[in-house]
């Protein structure tokens, strides 16, 4: 199931990044071997009570003249509009509302989303309440007074953003097509992929605000099965500001690995692997996706019998932290290896949710601490009790052992490393619980 996604949007000073940092807190999640995609908080994993969910930040304006806080803001409700499936609309108690507010407020109810009204800055309830009830002008409902400052009122504007939630789950639950997200730096070929995959030239709605949404779902057929495209690349929006375009494109690529069961990371051969490209990979990484990577433009490079190895290499040493990736060599243009992809996704699904019974990986434990003593500290030796697999998409193991502290890292890889020498895994991660039993 994939995660709901929330948007704030507000004018400039509202409190729309203190809101966010005070939601995302120490809970935002930062895998320790991943480039910083999280860091830069264009978005974030909450979890409030048994709910979890992605919120993005769709980014700060440069308040010049009402004017172009008008414009930007709309740009901004847009992208909400686009990508979330509830909308935070921030306003401010102390600056009250404004024109522009009412102008949002107005587009963000055609939009039909559901619209979370929440009004910052009441630090005191009893002071500034009498304030607040000026926002129900604007029709998007009840106003919901926070202090994101202060951290008031988080509990009752969460369970509201929740509440809408539960619909859409059931929607995509429904749907067991394995559903594909094509993501990678602008030009690697994304669309060429696509359209090549489709058999004909699709049309791009481009630079019309509104008329689209930013990732484009295609269904395509093979082999008597139905998979659906996820396309990242569809709408472009034009942005003088270069921070601007490269926040566009990763929330669209979030909003689009949150909805897919497998991401093909798509590579440009004639430019090699960049810190860009891991950047982007850590996105489906740390969300625990089926990842392919998919070396494009294949026929646009000179190649000897060494070139593909040099590729391989390079690959593991910048996409360091998914060792588990499948890689393939691939041409939009020529179609090359193209129809491999559908069986390479095929094995990445079927690995998503390949459960394994507790008693083989028992034995392996077992024999895998025979083999290499687990460390020690002080005199106190690491104990794995047990180990059982406990969900799907990614597999998810538990592992009892007698202290966690002693559970490093290194070593917990190692057992993950014997496990995927019985088992494969192939183009999925996999993740491990550590849990101390006396
Ligand atoms: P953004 O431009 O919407 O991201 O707004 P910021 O998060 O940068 O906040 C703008 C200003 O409002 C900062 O000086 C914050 O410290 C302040 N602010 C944010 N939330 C609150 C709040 O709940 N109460 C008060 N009094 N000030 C706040
Ligand atoms: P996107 O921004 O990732 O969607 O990239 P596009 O699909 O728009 O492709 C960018 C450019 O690369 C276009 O000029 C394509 O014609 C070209 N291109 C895409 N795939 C291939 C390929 O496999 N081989 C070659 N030689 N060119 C390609």
């Amino acid at each position: 199931m994939s995660k709901p996604v929330v948007a704030i949007v507000g004018r400039p000073n509202v409190g729309k990044s203190t809101l966010f940092n005070a939601l995302a807190g120490e809970r935002i999640s930062i895998v320790k071997d991943t480039p910083g995609v999280t860091r830069d908080r264009i978005y974030a994993d909450i979890t409030w009570l048994d709910q979890s969910f992605t919120m993005i930040d769709t980014g700060g304006i440069e308040p010049e003249s009402s004017d172009i806080i008008l414009k930007s803001m709309r740009e901004q409700a847009q992208i909400a509009i686009d990508t979330a499936d509830v909308i935070i609309f921030l306003t401010d108690v102390r600056q009250g509302l404004v024109d522009a507010d009412s102008k949002v407020a107005d587009m963000l109810r055609r939009s039909h989303k559901p619209v979370v009204l929440v009004v910052n800055k009441v630090d005191n309830f009893e002071k500034f309440m009498g304030d607040v009830y000026e926002f129900y002008n604007l029709g998007l409902g009840d106003p919901f007074p926070v202090s994101a400052s202060g951290k008031l009122g988080f509990g009752e504007m969460l369970d509201e953003v929740c509440s809408h939630f539960n619909k859409k789950a059931d929607i995509d639950e429904e749907d067991d097509r394995p559903k594909v997200a094509i993501i990678g730096k602008p030009n690697v070929g994304k669309s060429s992929i696509i359209n090549k995959l489709l058999g004909k030239d699709r049309v791009i709605v481009s630079d019309i605000a509104g008329t689209t949404r930013d990732a484009i779902d295609t269904a395509v057929k093979r082999n008597g099965q139905e998979y659906v495209f996820i396309d990242t690349a569809g709408l472009r929006r034009k942005s003088k500001i270069k921070d601007e375009i490269e926040r566009f494109s990763i929330i669209r690529t979030v909003t689009a690995v949150e909805r897919c069961d497998v991401a093909v990371l798509v590579i440009d051969a004639t430019m090699g692997v960049t810190e860009q490209d891991a950047k982007i990979a850590g996105i489906a990484h740390e969300r625990g996706k089926g990842v392919i990577v998919a070396v494009n433009k294949w026929d646009a490079i000179e190649k000897d019998d060494k070139t593909m190895n040099k590729f391989k290499n390079d690959i593991k040493m910048t996409l360091s932290f998914m060792p588990y990736a499948e890689l393939l060599f691939i041409s939009a243009e020529t179609g090359q290896r193209l129809e491999k992809l559908f069986t390479t996704i095929d094995m990445v699904v079927q690995n998503q949710t390949l459960r394994i019974a507790t008693g083989i990986l028992n034995e392996i434990l077992a024999e895998a601490v025979a083999l290499a003593e687990p460390p020690s500290d002080k005199g106190k030796r690491l104990r794995l009790y047990y180990i059982t697999e406990v969900s799907v998409k990614p597999p998810t193991f538990v592992i009892f052992v007698n202290d966690k502290e002693l559970a490093h890292f290194s070593y917990i890889r190692y057992i993950e490393n014997k496990i995927r020498e019985a088992f494969g895994f192939k183009g999925t991660p996999l993740r491990f619980i550590i849990r101390e039993r006396k």
